[in-house]
């Protein structure tokens, strides 16, 4: 293990430290022309002007986006292997940061898992060791089947929106409207809907058991906080009829049936604890004394009663802007 170290195997692949860079000879023995810095620090361009460089700006910490990144740091990766040349992939330390790079990289190319990559690179660089984040984002990314349009993949698109829940939490504010994801708006054709959740006063159909909050009913092994006590609330995932509430930039608030303005359930981006003393977060609930569950109609019927397109919310005179 040296400050350079080459990546096991057939490729001119190369992962190191800031202090790697001050190793011109050995840059050059290894004939590196390609060189990708993670980092978020000032960077004296002159040490680069020999090498096609690539820059990807984080910090080595859990909440960062490096996966958004993956793509184009494979595609840079693979140009300069192709070229012929070296690729050498940097971070400061050549611990978290590059070898969460590298191994993004190995598992695109090879079709392996996030620990076999590491274990690759573990061979020539023991402590490689990408932080708790960083090590989802592989797991993320080998689950989508390492892709080229990862921002288009509805699996990254719900991260994105989990994160963007987890900081809306950590800060107080609610969620940027355009980082809250509408999951009726993102239908991918998934199997039928069991039942249907309709206003008990008016009979719109306001959820399907689709966009019931699974986490809550159904993957808990644990005995519930209060035994006994049965959920009051239906907790769903943001659909487009909330989307003027849930847009309004509040913390917590009441949800209205978009048909007849009854007060239906209520939302709070920090969680809600339920009547079982589950906490659910986002909590975006309905109360189950004002909603009948139905079984569905057969398929092809059963998600059209909660598709709106957008232009039909109204922004003016809609239903976001009668005051609750
Ligand atoms: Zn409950
Ligand atoms: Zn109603």
């Amino acid at each position: 293990m040296g400050l350079l170290d080459k990546i096991p195997g057939e490729l001119n692949l190369f992962i190191g430290g800031l202090f790697t860079l001050r190793r011109k000879q050995a840059l050059q023995d290894s004939g590196i022309t390609h060189v990708v810095s993670v980092l978020r620090l000032p960077l004296d361009q002159e040490q680069f002007k020999d090498f096609a460089h690539k820059v990807v700006e984080v910090d080595d910490v859990d909440d960062e986006n490096l996966l958004e990144h993956f793509p184009a740091c494979n595609k840079f990766i693979q140009d300069g292997l192709d070229g012929g040349g070296g690729v050498l992939v940097h971070c400061a330390m050549g611990k978290s940061r590059s070898a969460t790079v590298v191994c993004a990289y190995l598992m695109q190319r090879y079709g392996i898992t996030p620990m076999d990559a590491l274990s690759q690179i573990r061979e020539a660089r023991p402590f490689c060791e990408p932080n708790e984040g960083f090590m989802k984002q592989l797991d993320l990314y080998h689950s989508m089947a390492t892709p080229e349009n990862v921002e288009e993949t509805p699996a990254y698109q719900r991260w994105l929106y989990e994160r963007e829940v987890e900081m809306s939490r950590a800060c107080g504010q609610a969620p940027a409207p355009e980082n809250i994801r509408f999951e009726d708006e993102h239908d991918q054709g998934t199997s039928p809907a069991d039942y249907e959740l309709r206003c008990r006063k008016c009979r719109r159909t306001l959820a399907t058991s689709l966009y019931v909050v699974a986490l809550h009913k159904n993957t808990k092994d644990q005995q519930p906080s209060r035994p006994g006590s049965e959920c009051s609330h239906y907790f769903l995932d943001p659909l487009s009829w909330m989307r003027p509430e849930l847009e309004a930039g509040k913390m917590d608030g009441r949800l209205e049936c978009p048909k007849c303005k009854t007060n239906v359930g209520k939302y709070a981006w920090q969680g809600m604890q339920c009547s079982c003393g589950d906490w659910v977060v986002p909590g975006i609930s309905l109360a189950k004394g004002k909603i009948d569950e139905v079984k569905s109609r057969p398929a092809g019927s059963a998600a059209l009663g909660i598709r709106m397109p957008p232009s039909s919310t109204g922004r003016k005179g809609g239903p976001g802007q009668q005051n609750l």
